[in-house]
């Protein structure tokens, strides 16, 4: 199955994306973790983005659908995959479709914009793997460390105040208009995202399971 997780930044997407990833065997593909790892080691396409992640701003479509483009075409993701944080404009999903890949299903998880401010602020992630947590609603075993490797929990340099504002309005103005485009094709489920991961992870799995 391939599966879409569509959701303004923080709304759980990517902690929704690990778990159905594990239990259905495909691999999740963030662009976001793809673009950070670039960041740390250095590469060209890392620095290119640097300034546009730390602005809050989308990195250009023509660098994360090189990306995509290149992921995809990887052996592991040939049985099926989830993205996470792609597409995040029109362009991108067409461009999904011009490579010929067919999308099974776009799950919206949907948070209110001052939930979303709440979340974030409360977000840690793990330096290493990038594993995501939160201090009050998903807390490690450990404090500060992470349950899957052990690495040091952060805070993202972009979960700042006032680059999270920059993001939610630039998730508003370009990301969004992506459900009625996957509502067109009838392939949009949209979840509530609930305050206990859990609950939230519940609603997807019905969901992907109901339209399946
Ligand atoms: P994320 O971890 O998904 O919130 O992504 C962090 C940052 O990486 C975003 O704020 C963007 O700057 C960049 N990014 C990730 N995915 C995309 C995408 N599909 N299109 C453009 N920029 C992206």
């Amino acid at each position: 199955m391939n599966i879409i997780f569509l959701g303004a930044p923080g709304a759980g997407k990517g902690t929704q994306a690990e778990i159905v990833s594990e239990k259905f065997a495909i691999p999740t593909v963030s662009t976001g973790n793809i673009i950070r790892a670039a960041l740390k080691n250095g590469t060209e396409m890392g620095l290119k983005a640097k300034s546009y992640i730390d602005a809050g701003l989308l990195v250009p479509d023509d660098v994360v659908i090189g990306i995509i483009r290149e992921r995809l075409a990887e052996d592991d993701c040939k049985n099926g995959f989830i993205l996470d944080g792609f597409p995040r404009t029109i362009p991108q999903a067409e461009a999904l479709e011009e490579m010929g890949v067919v999308i099974d299903k776009v799950v919206d998880i949907d948070v209110a914009d001052e939930a979303i401010v709440a979340r974030l602020s409360g977000r840690r992630v793990c330096k290493s793997c990038g594993s995501s947590y939160h201090i009050d609603y998903k807390k490690p075993a450990v404090d500060g460390v992470c349950d899957v490797c052990g690495g040091e929990l952060i805070q993202r340099a972009d979960d700042a105040p006032e680059t999270v504002l920059n993001r939610l309005h630039v998730y508003h103005e370009q990301t969004e208009p992506l459900k009625s485009y996957y509502a067109s094709k009838e392939k949009l489920v949209t979840v509530k995202g609930q305050e206990k991961v859990a609950d939230t992870t519940a609603l997807t799995l019905r969901a992907l399971e109901e339209q399946a």
